[in-house]
C-alpha cells in the first residue's frame, strides 16, 4: 500500500524526471564560480559580505541597508512566490532560473525575469564591491581588458558610458561572450545578460534606489564612486573560472 509519504516521494521523483527534460536546462551551463545563495528555493536573502557602513563614504550606510534589506529582500520574496506551485522550477538554483529564462513557461517567465534577475544580480553586486576596493585588475583579466579596450582607461570610459547612458532603471555590465571575449553592455530593469548565454563579470546597479539618497540626480558621481569599490579579485576569479 502506498503511504502518503511514499506518494509524495513518487511525485517528487516524477518532477525530477520532468525537470531533467526541461528545455531551459539543456543550454550549456556556465560553471558556478562561488557558493550560490540557497541552492534551490525557497530562496533566502544572503547576508551582505561586509557591514552596512563598510563602503562609506562612497556608498552610505542607509542606502546599503535599504538596498539590501528591503529591495533585495523583495526580489527574494517575489521569486519564491513566483516558483511556488511549480515543482520543476522549485528545484532550480537562481542561476539556473536566470540562465534558462527563455525556456521557462510563459506564465512565469516575466516574473522570474524580474524577481529572479533581481535576486541574482544583487547577490553578485554585493560581492563585486568591497571596502578598500578599486584600483586596477591584475593577472589575465588585466591582459584581456588591455587587449579589448586598449588600456584600463579605455575600459573605464566605455563602462562609464554604458552606465550613464542606460535610460531609466537597469545595469551596466562587463560580460564574457560566447567566444570568451569581453564586452560591455547594459540592460533594462533586472535583465541579466546570462539569459542570452553571457555570464557577467562585473555589474553596476544604476536604479535610482542604488544611489539617490546620497547622490540624488548625479549618477555620474555614483559611477565614479563605484570604481573605488570594485572587488577586482572577485571579478578576476570569475573571469579565470568562466573563460575555460
Ligand atoms: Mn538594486
Amino acid at each position: 500500500m502506498m503511504t502518503r509519504r511514499n506518494a509524495i516521494k513518487a511525485t517528487a521523483l516524477a518532477s525530477a524526471a520532468c525537470a531533467a527534460a526541461w528545455p531551459g536546462r539543456s543550454q550549456p551551463a556556465a560553471p558556478a564560480v562561488s557558493a550560490a545563495p540557497a541552492a534551490t528555493g525557497p530562496f533566502t536573502l544572503p547576508p551582505l559580505p561586509y557591514a552596512y557602513d563598510a563602503l562609506e563614504p562612497h556608498l552610505d550606510q542607509l542606502t546599503m541597508q535599504i538596498h539590501h534589506d528591503k529591495h533585495h529582500q523583495a526580489y527574494v520574496t517575489g521569486l519564491n512566490k513566483a516558483v511556488t506551485g511549480h515543482p520543476e522550477l522549485e528545484k532550480l538554483s537562481v542561476e539556473e532560473l536566470v540562465r534558462g529564462l527563455n525556456g521557462l513557461p510563459e506564465g512565469v517567465r516575466t516574473v522570474v525575469q524580474n524577481m529572479g534577475g533581481g535576486h541574482y544580480n544583487h547577490w553578485l553586486f554585493w560581492q563585486m564591491m568591497k571596502p578598500g576596493g578599486g584600483g586596477e585588475p591584475k593577472g589575465e583579466l588585466a591582459g584581456a581588458i588591455d587587449k579589448k579596450f586598449n588600456n584600463f582607461a579605455g575600459f573605464t570610459d566605455e563602462f562609464t558610458k554604458a552606465a550613464s547612458g542606460r535610460f531609466g532603471s537597469g545595469w551596466a555590465w562587463l560580460v564574457l561572450g560566447p567566444g570568451k571575449e569581453l564586452s560591455i553592455e547594459s540592460s533594462a530593469n533586472q535583465d541579466s545578460p546570462l539569459a542570452a548565454g553571457k555570464p557577467v563579470l562585473l555589474g553596476i546597479d544604476v536604479w535610482e534606489h542604488a544611489y539617490y539618497l546620497k547622490y540624488q540626480n548625479r549618477r555620474p558621481d555614483y559611477i565614479a564612486a563605484f570604481f573605488k569599490l570594485i572587488n577586482w579579485d572577485f571579478v578576476a576569479d570569475r573571469y579565470n573560472k568562466l573563460k575555460v
